[in-house]
């Protein structure tokens, strides 16, 4: 039984889709208006191993990830440079799809806000005509937070205080605590007409708007980094539980440990960050990859040179242990007999796999479930590589293509070896054909495969009441 962690409750729960089957997740992606860095993939990476497993139980997963293209931070990085804000979103948006390509991370839809301003002044009307929302004299549109009564739960802030420490400044809001839905639009910066006038969508306001474009009204987990619990998600929850009118809006509240530097949050702002596109120069992407997919997504990372090498050992480790299981598969004989070792060795396997599944059951503990693959490469160099057995080495590849699935660090190792033991098997039963035909003395048709084969460069030998096959050069 899976249980997952919900920031909401603060207690794991058991994992049950609001329909059997399907999961719905959305994360929020990145404001793009610098290079991607190590603290984004730590978030990406966690998520794409949340839905990789997730899949490989069996459930139809569903990942929205957004991008933020219009923010404070984008137009202001374009009015320093002299160029226009989409000029910015395009080539960061496109640094990150490159280094999510190179991480292996497979979004299912990226939706940019500046390609929803239609559905998001739709979702501010309809907080308005609510009563959830208010247009100010300026033209901005606020969310009366004192509409919704349960603010501050998901973030665990219960007083209004503490709800201001964060809040923008405005003199025209209602509460202090109130936040932007749409914001008139100032000199020189990008603008969308309105009811209101002309302005454009504050921050949170596009994750409630297109999850519920994509999503429909509620579904089962959200999850971003635990920077954005509060105000972001806190926000996103507030707006979306007031205008669809649904609770819970969203089942499952997943948030990431940070990726720190010097004990502080890697990122740009504390001009800290170590960009993913300079890392990718010293280090295979798999490394980074597999690295922050063996620690559990909740804790708190610190990033090192240390722990890259750490990775690459065990990316040499696993590469090493799937290039034995393919060797055994080459060389042993195809059989199915056991040894009482042998046995021993099945059961272990099959242990070393629930393992695996357990760990991942409880709340996606990647670091519990590394050790389960790293007993399997054991299991290959102590065991199978000095005896050679053909149905352990068969075992593991088909443990190793699970583990996989999660990790999504060999695929280019294994697909050999499927494709190696594909041909393998057909030959064999070309082999076997060949040979029953010439015990019954079919010599011409047993001659018409063994010629088909030499043309494909495949050589038979007849060795006794054996056949071999080998490449001929
Ligand atoms: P941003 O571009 O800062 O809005 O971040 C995009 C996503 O990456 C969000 O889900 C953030 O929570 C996450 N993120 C940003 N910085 C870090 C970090 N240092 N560690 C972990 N996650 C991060
Ligand atoms: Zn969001």
């Amino acid at each position: 039984m899976l249980r997952v962690y919900n920031t909401l409750s603060r207690r794991l729960e058991h994992f049950e889709p609001f329909s059997p089957g399907y999961v719905r997740m959305y994360v929020c992606g990145p404001t793009v208006y610098d290079y991607s860095h190590v603290g984004h993939a730590r978030t990406y990476v966690a998520f794409d191993v949340i839905k990789r497993y997730l899949r490989l139980r069996g459930y139809n997963v569903f990942h929205v990830q957004n991008i933020t293209d219009i923010d404070d931070k984008i137009i202001n990085r374009a009015a320093k440079e002299g160029v226009s804000w989409r000029e910015i979103a395009d080539t960061y948006t496109k640094d990150y799809l490159d280094a999510l390509f190179k991480l292996r991370i497979n979004v299912d839809l990226h939706p940019r806000v500046s390609e929803h301003i239609n559905e998001i002044i739709e979702f501010i009307q309809l907080l308005i005509d609510k009563g959830h929302a208010y247009v100010a004299p300026s033209g901005s549109v606020y969310f009366d937070v004192d509409s919704y009564d349960d603010y501050g739960r998901l973030s665990n802030r219960k007083d209004k205080e503490t709800w201001m420490q964060e809040s923008e400044f405005a003199r025209e809001k209602r509460h202090p605590y109130d936040f932007a839905l749409w914001k008139a639009a100032k000199p020189g910066e990008p603008w969308w007409e309105s009811p209101w006038g002309r302005g454009r969508p504050g921050w949170h306001i596009e994750c409630s708007v297109m999850s519920s474009k994509y999503f429909g009204e509620r579904f089962e987990i959200h999850g971003g980094g635990s920077d954005l619990i509060f105000p972001h998600h806190e926000n996103e929850r507030a707006q979306s539980e007031a205008a669809l009118g649904v609770k819970p809006w969203v089942k499952y509240w997943m948030h990431t440990g940070m990726l720190n530097v010097g004990g502080e949050k890697m990122s740009k702002s504390l001009g800290n960050i170590v960009p993913l596109k300079d890392l990718f120069k010293e280090w295979d992407p798999l490394v980074i990859r597999l690295w922050l997919a063996t620690v559990h997504y909740r804790s708190i990372l610190v990033f090192s040179e240390d722990v890259l090498r750490q990775a690459r050992a065990n990316l040499e480790r696993l590469v090493n242990a799937v290039s034995v299981v393919k060797q055994v598969l080459r060389e042993a004989e195809p059989t199915f007999r056991l040894s009482d070792e042998g046995l021993k060795a099945l059961e272990e396997l099959n242990r070393l796999r629930s393992e695996f599944y357990d760990a991942m059951d409880d709340d996606f503990n990647t670091s519990r479930a590394f050790s389960a693959v790293y007993k399997t490469t054991s299991l290959v160099f102590k065991y199978l590589e000095p005896r050679g057995e053909y149905t352990i080495a068969l075992k593991a590849l088909n443990l190793f293509r699970e583990f996989n699935a999660v990790l999504g660090v060999l695929d280019e190792h294994l697909e050999g070896a499927y494709a190696q033991l594909g041909v393998e098997s057909v030959l064999q039963i070309l082999i076997d054909v060949r040979n029953l035909l010439r015990k019954s003395k079919e010599y011409s048709i047993a001659d018409e495969i063994r010629n088909r084969l030499l043309e494909l460069g495949i050589q038979l030998l007849d060795e006794g009441d054996k056949t071999r096959w080998v490449l001929k050069k």
